[in-house]
């Protein structure tokens, strides 16, 4: 770009970033100048991309696949990289629907990353506050991952343009977090060694505030593990005395568990459905299989918990006369997030602020707040402070596998505003907003303070350092990483094909086609915002 392009850049965007962060004696004031007048460059971009942004967005949204199903939105963004000079390795770590994006040579090396799954029967039409699925039973994006890449791509597009400009070495990595939902995947790439060069991850994830934290979050470590009885079928009505029901094993291992329950620590979450309970009554079922999530604060915890969860399956094989085998098909440390970064990450943000909502935003939040009978208060208008380490008492919730990166390499994960607060999380509810401006808003939102946090770690070295300096002399000084995954065990990379193909045709026809419509709100012929009209 031409400096005349540039200053018509700096005038436009002026506005959007008011202060940045103080810098470092080291930093002189002509280098403090550049980097004030380089960060307001790829704002004042990110802001001339949000075309792109919401076509990114609305097309990950109708795509809505499942994790390891991620076919089409991996092929559609992986097309879309190549486009912009990447280089893609697709299929990486045994995951067909995984890639890494890399551009630029040299040290620092950025990687971003963000989730592309979505959630079983969380087909929902954007803008309508109540449940109203696209396809009934199909899958939809009640977690909001159709947002992330975006923000990502953005970022990256605006500051590859300044890198080339300026002649700024570094590396720009992108890569998706493909099953997250299974947290099946992230582990695996790390395995491979995907982050071995890798100096800072941002990890974006929708939220609905603009922020980042440091230390330990309040998300648990978990592994995943399927327990598949097996015993001898017979009918069940003339021979039951002949079978051996692996159902029953099944059954009597739940019945286990949840009596153990009232004796684990709280901060534990254990959960399990039956993918596998038999085929019909009078067989005695001779396979039968639970999958459950077995969630604790910490490696030792995890694996304890896993322990008994072995244990209570040899009893209730040895009541049934079963015998079982245990699979795992997903595992997660718990995230811990970089100081060093964090603190560069939220100055950026309170440069950013949250985006303008209009009266419409704030109807559509307030209509779905009130169907869902929270507090009706809309959207997020005020940034929160920036967060530091949890204590243990007030840990226990989901997981990410984002954990398991984050004890490899500095790691941030950065929330943006494309939610509406107090959902209930993977729900219909969760996929409202997200085809929405609300959406779009916050990913450009996001995508803004990314590529200014992307520009000071191309131009202050001494944040890498400091985040080096945390990883190994705070967060890694007494815990080592060892994987939750043994070396033997492959990506589960079966799972949601069956359920993904019962539903892809029919929600073919409402892929996003940003050729013929300006939204896919448009496309939808969705009034922005439906909310239920009073009840008479
Ligand atoms: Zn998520």
């Amino acid at each position: 770009m031409k400096t005349g392009a540039a200053s018509v850049l700096l005038s436009i965007c002026v506005h959007a970033v008011a202060t940045y962060p103080p810098l470092r004696a080291q930093t002189s004031p002509g280098d403090q100048q550049r980097l004030e007048a380089l960060k307001t460059v790829v704002a004042g971009d990110v802001d001339s991309r949000q075309k792109l942004t919401q076509v990114i967005v609305d097309t990950l949204f109708s795509y809505g696949e499942l994790g390891f199903q991620e076919i089409e939105t991996s092929r559609y963004l992986v097309a879309l990289l190549r486009k912009e000079g990447f280089t893609v390795k697709e299929g990486i770590a045994g995951v067909p629907t995984a890639w890494m994006a890399s551009w630029g040579s040299g040290k620092p090396v950025i990687a971003l990353g963000s989730d592309i799954d979505c959630i079983p029967q969380a087909s929902q039409k954007p803008g309508v506050a109540y449940h109203d699925p696209i396809v009934e039973g199909a899958p939809g994006h009640g977690e909001g991952h159709n947002s992330g890449q975006a923000v990502n791509i953005v970022a990256a597009l605006a500051v590859k343009r300044i890198m080339e400009r300026e002649k700024i070495p570094g590396t720009l990595r992108l890569w998706p977090g493909v099953a997250e939902e299974l947290l099946a995947t992230k582990a695996y790439f790390v395995r491979e060694g995907y982050f071995k060069d890798v100096d800072a991850v941002l990890f974006a994830h929708v939220n609905h505030t603009l922020n980042v934290s440091w230390g330990a979050t309040r998300q648990t470590g978990m592994v995943s593990v399927e327990y598949t009885f097996s015993g001898q079928s017979a009918h069940s009505g003339a021979s039951p005395w002949r079978g051996k029901s692996a159902l029953d094993a099944v059954e009597l291992m739940d019945v286990g568990w949840n009596f153990r329950r009232e004796h684990l620590r709280l901060q534990q979450r254990s959960h399990y459905v039956i993918p596998n309970g038999g085929d019909q009554p009078n067989v005695v079922p001779s396979v039968a299989s639970v999958w459950y999530y077995f969630r604790e604060l910490d490696y030792p915890h995890v694996n304890e918990l896993w322990a008994i969860g072995r244990d209570i399956a040899k009893g209730a094989a040895l009541m049934t006369g079963t015998t079982f085998t245990e699979r795992v098909l997903g595992s997660a440390w718990a995230p811990h997030f970089n100081k060093a970064l964090a603190e560069a990450a939220d100055a950026n943000i309170r440069a950013v602020g949250l985006p303008q909502w209009s009266d419409a935003d704030q109807a559509l939040a307030r209509g779905l707040q009130k169907e869902l009978q929270v507090p009706e208060r809309g959207l997020a208008t005020a940034l929160e402070p920036l967060r530091g380490p949890v204590t243990d008492a007030e840990r226990g919730f989901g997981s990410d596998d984002i954990g398991d990166v984050s004890w490899n390499v500095p790691t941030i994960a950065l929330g943006y505003p494309s939610n509406i607060p107090d959902l209930p999380g993977h729900n219909w509810a969760n996929a409202v907003s997200m085809a929405t401006p609300i959406a779009h808003k916050g990913a450009t939102a996001g995508s803004k303070a990314l590529a200014m946090t992307m520009v000071d770690l191309l131009l202050r070295p001494e944040i890498i350092r400091d985040a080096w300096t945390y990883f190994r002399e705070v967060q890694t000084k007494d815990v080592k990483y060892q994987p939750l995954v043994a070396p033997t065990d492959t990506p589960a990379t079966f799972l949601n094909a069956r359920k993904m193909a019962e539903y892809r045709e029919p929600m073919k026809r409402y892929y996003y086609d940003a050729t013929k419509y300006p939204t896919y709100l448009d496309q939808l012929g969705i009034k922005y915002p439906t909310i239920r009209s009073a009840q008479p």
